[in-house]
């Protein structure tokens, strides 16, 4: 593998960017790939190299890059400009196809992030109630905001800052924090804290490796919140229009107050859309007391490429079709991994996870995993043209791209880096 131009860049970029990157995660040992063109399931980087993504920009991608349909739409609306700062039809139409699938979200406001939904939405359950605290998951993510940045998944986790510097104990000291799949703890909080706001959860988490919620967890946590009188936010920022069209609150049968979507909402492009009952959402500015607002919200790129990308879902049955993919990869994982000791298989829908250690039911447990095991098979897929996210974190994503070869090949890659 020629990594020469790319360890060029990366040298350079350290000295111009904190760690050489934008965003923690993208940082490696010994340096990232510089992608300078992606197709389908494919990156291809600066010294020639091609790789099948599984990281997908972190699950933003179900129909893999640069879709020529959602680049045509694209297209068509830079002729007619790119920002207008003015409502636009599409928001109706984008409005009213969310509303559809999610019927827990009866309105809903755009934004430009993930982190910007759940901040908002946070406000949100805060303003509406008149509570002050919020109940976390231990190890959920949320975005990089200070209120949720206590036991943070992702790349916090990652770089082992799940608390990070810079963030007044003042500010967390209404965040409160349960384990994922136990409903007795969450009881007793409640029980004890009558000031909650709010739950806020990933209902499949997707940032503290993987961890799906176990028997009816997520049922008991709709029952328990509605019996203290608490809102509950289904951040489904990846399980959004990836689960299935409706998202984890359709897989499981659970209405949540608010949901939070972003990723594959925005079809490649930044969004964040928070959402929920009309009577909660209608205390937002302009028609309520809560305040937001953005420049870049709802703005018709972002706007087209998710409208566009969640009609092709829709359309071609996409989600189910991707969920089959990576059933016939896990598959072949799973054959692999037979006489393999230590190492097991995550897998729900497009989404799955190698464990270096016993599949994690919490993020405690999730903590206990072998990370420098895992960067290790990591750089031997690597070298084999197969791209994994770089962390045991998070999650690894399938999109409806990737072809029979593809599966064969990541299944052969598997075989020698194991
Ligand atoms: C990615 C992610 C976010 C943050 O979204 P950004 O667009 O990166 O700000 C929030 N919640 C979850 C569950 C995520 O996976």
């Amino acid at each position: 593998m020629q990594t020469e131009k790319s360890s060029r860049l990366y040298k350079e970029a350290i000295e111009l960017m904190p760690g050489g990157v934008s965003s923690p995660v993208r940082a490696f040992k010994p340096n990232p790939f510089y992608v300078s063109k992606a197709a389908g399931s494919k990156l291809f980087d600066v010294d020639g190299n091609e790789f099948i993504d599984y990281c997908l920009a972190y699950g933003a991608l179900i129909l893999g890059h640069a879709n020529p349909e959602v680049k045509d739409a694209l297209k068509e609306q830079l002729e007619r400009g790119w920002l207008y700062g003015t409502p636009i039809e599409l928001e109706v139409k984008y409005a009213k196809l969310i509303r559809k699938f999610y019927p827990s979200i009866e309105m809903l406001r755009f934004v430009n992030t993930g982190s910007e939904a759940t901040m908002s939405a946070l406000r949100l359950a805060r303003g509406f109630t008149g509570k002050d605290k919020i109940v976390k998951i231990e190890g959920s993510f949320h975005g990089s905001h200070d209120a949720v940045l206590v036991k943070a998944g992702s790349g916090a986790t990652t770089f082992g800052i799940p608390n990070s510097a810079g963030v007044p104990s003042d500010f967390v000291k209404n965040t409160l924090q349960v384990p994922f799949n136990d409903t007795e703890k969450l009881s007793e909080l409640l029980e004890k804290n009558k000031d909650v706001a709010c739950v806020i959860m990933e209902p499949v988490m997707g940032n503290s490796a993987l961890i799906i919620p176990e028997g009816d967890y997520l049922k008991e946590v709709r029952r328990i919140t509605k019996e203290n009188d608490v809102l509950l936010i289904f951040d489904e920022i990846i399980t959004g229009f990836r689960l299935s069209l409706g998202g984890a609150q359709e897989c499981y049968g659970v209405k949540p107050d608010i949901t939070t979507l972003g990723k594959i909402a925005g079809g490649g492009f930044p969004i964040g859309i928070y959402g929920g009952r009309k009577e909660i959402m209608s205390r937002i500015s302009p028609s309520g007391d809560v305040y937001q607002a953005g420049t870049f919200s709802g703005n018709p790129m972002s706007l087209i490429a998710g409208y566009t990308t969640v009609k092709i879902l829709e359309r071609d049955r996409i989600v189910e079709r991707t969920a089959e993919k990576t059933k016939k990869l896990c598959c072949g994982i799973r054959d692999l991994l037979n006489d393999k000791e230590g190492i097991e298989l995550g897998q729900i829908s497009s989404m799955f996870c190698i464990y270096f250690g016993k599949t994690p039911k919490n993020y405690h447990e999730a903590l206990r995993l072998n990370k420098e095991a895992y960067m290790n098979f990591f750089r031997k897929l690597l070298e084999h043209g197969v791209f994994f996210p770089p962390s045991q974190f998070e999650s690894c994503f399938m999109s409806y791209a990737h072809t029979e070869e593809d599966i064969e090949r990541t299944i052969e890659a598997f075989s020698s880096a194991i």
